[in-house]
């Protein structure tokens, strides 16, 4: 199945976590190396906006992920500006660094609560379907860890307190994953 994503970490999780039944293909496999267009308000809209596309290009049954990280104290944002928070490079650290930094302007008294969703839209025969999955968690204070990709250094999921999701083992992670959830249910 086709997966649209040009992301490294988001294929490796969810060839990981579909496992040996599946064989993930994505558009650069096919020649479709453009970015693929995100303009939507909400998850599920890019989720569908990206499946539909990538359908409606090579007319095959094929799936979308796209997810957002939400912190309370900064209203939801990133939200769905996850992915160019800090500018459209879409530098993981500099989006990083711009949380943190929001963060610790408010003061140390500040709930640090925050959420990863992700939304899946799976198309098949051109009707989308869509699955969701939650990781609730806290903001850390610093970077930490190697694994993992995006803003899994700066994430602390409730299941491991005091490590990130680039300190614990991509088992670990795509066991209680918001990706992991929603590609178990889809
Ligand atoms: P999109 O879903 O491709 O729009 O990506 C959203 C943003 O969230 C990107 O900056 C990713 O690096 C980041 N992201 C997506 N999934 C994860 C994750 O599991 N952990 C950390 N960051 C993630």
């Amino acid at each position: 199945i086709v997966f649209a994503t040009g992301n490294k970490g988001k294929l490796r999780e969810a060839s990981e976590i579909l496992g040996e039944g599946f064989e993930l293909v994505t558009p650069a496999d096919f020649g479709i190396t453009e970015d693929i267009p995100e303009t939507g308000e909400t998850l599920k809209e890019n989720s569908l906006q990206k499946a539909q596309y990538l359908y409606d290009k090579c007319g095959c049954d094929c799936f979308a992920d796209d997810t957002g990280l939400e912190v309370d104290a900064l209203g939801g944002a990133p939200g769905v500006y996850t992915a160019r928070y800090a500018g459209e490079g879409k530098d993981f650290n500099a989006n990083m660094d711009k949380v943190l930094y929001e963060l610790s302007i408010l003061g140390e008294g500040v709930t640090r609560r925050a959420r990863f969703k992700s939304v899946i839209t799976l198309m098949i025969g051109g009707q989308p379907h869509y699955f969701e999955g939650t990781l609730e968690g806290v903001i850390a204070h610093e970077k930490s860890g190697n694994g993992g990709f995006g803003y899994d250094p700066i994430f602390i999921a409730d299941e491991y307190p005091g490590m990130t999701l680039a300190d614990i083992t991509e088992e670990q992670k795509n066991e209680i994953s918001h990706r992991g959830k929603a590609l178990r249910a889809m």
